[in-house]
């Protein structure tokens, strides 16, 4: 066995941070799962590794491929930097709303990067049918993060047994948001097994579906609307089939703002909007519930992605975001 290893050896294992004031306040461990630590920044190079290696154990992946997926941007980073590894070129569709940071860092590492004008999922413009198009036209890989299972497979090997291993086995719930839902699904399938007690919690920004459909199983957005990006489902993906959930909050902008920023100003963790509707959901469940338990979510992505706009006074003024409203205001 070799001692040392490739980029792709260090995707997972990331640090399970206690996230100290929120922790203090509840009365519960707060455990945010660290993966803006993975190589390309974000939780989805574990979907990346998973689909990849998927994709070649079943032969589809030959070196010298390309590989084409529909993202808002972190799965395209995370297929880049395993693709460049690897041998495989990718072929990035992004809509125009992301933000600029990460269709910088896509083009920089070498993605060609095709910005689609943002549009509604049934819409054949919608940047995930641009990708599956383009594919049957030019004979790529398509990642299929939303409906390929190798996704939410990935977090049921790896990050549920991490969790699980690093709490010693003390979780008592895990709460996720959802994009194409394999960190949810993934990760509460395998807590479940170990201990049905283990709750599954998601975390819904507004103009997104999942509060609705594991509520009261219908898909209606309400109103609203988020600026969290990668997340802010309105479908069932085949990563999400058959999940099992119980308890899911719909979380407003400002609470998710107001806690990173803290975490930020008070505890040196710098963070994007998606990690805070998470945590958000992480602090709901915690008082909910009253204290003692162990709470794990997942800190996404990092604010690097996000300083034009979440870290820029003037975006946050003109979108109506408070910059320092005390934590006990998301209570
Ligand atoms: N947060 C961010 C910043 C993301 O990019 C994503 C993935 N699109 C998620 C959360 C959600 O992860 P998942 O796709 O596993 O539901």
């Amino acid at each position: 066995m070799n001692r040392y290893h490739g980029v792709s050896h260090f995707i997972g294992n990331t640090p399970l941070i206690r996230l100290n004031r929120i922790s203090d306040l509840t009365g519960s461990e707060i455990l945010g799962k660290a993966e803006f630590m993975n190589p390309g920044g974000s939780v989805k190079d574990r979907a990346a590794l998973g689909i990849i290696e998927a994709a070649e154990a079943r032969g589809e992946l030959k070196p010298g491929a390309t590989i084409i997926e529909g993202t808002a941007g972190n799965t395209g980073i995370g297929l880049t930097v395993v693709g460049q590894a690897r041998g495989y070129r990718t072929v990035i569709v992004i809509p125009d709303n992301q933000s600029p940071e990460k269709i910088q860092l896509l083009r920089a590492l070498g993605a060609e990067v095709l910005v689609v004008p943002e549009k509604p999922y049934k819409d054949p413009g919608n940047y995930n049918k641009v990708a599956q198009r383009l594919a049957e036209e030019r004979g790529y890989f398509w990642a299929n993060q939303f409906d390929n299972t190798a996704n939410r497979q990935v977090h049921y090997r790896t990050t549920g047994p991490e969790i699980w291993n690093q709490t010693e086995g003390r979780v008592t719930a895990f709460v996720a948001s959802v994009g194409t839902g394999g960190t949810l699904a993934g990760t509460s399938t395998y807590l479940k097994e170990r201990n049905p007690q283990i709750a599954s919690v998601c975390a819904d920004p507004y103009g997104a579906a999942m509060w609705s459909w594991f509520k009261n199983h219908n898909l209606e957005t309400n109103d609203g609307d988020s600026f969290a990006e990668g997340i802010g489902q309105g479908r069932v993906t085949k990563n999400l089939e058959d999940l099992e959930i119980d308890e899911a909050y719909r979380i407003e902008d400002q609470s998710a703002f107001t806690l990173i920023q803290q975490l930020r100003r008070e505890e040196g963790i710098f963070l994007g909007l998606s990690s805070g509707i998470n945590i958000a959901g992480a602090v709901r469940y915690a008082r909910q519930r009253g204290p003692g338990q162990t709470i794990v979510t997942i800190l996404c992505d990092s604010g690097h992605k996000y300083i034009s706009k979440l870290y820029n006074p003037e975006w946050v003024e003109k979108n109506g975001l408070k910059n320092d409203l005390p934590l006990e205001s998301i209570f």
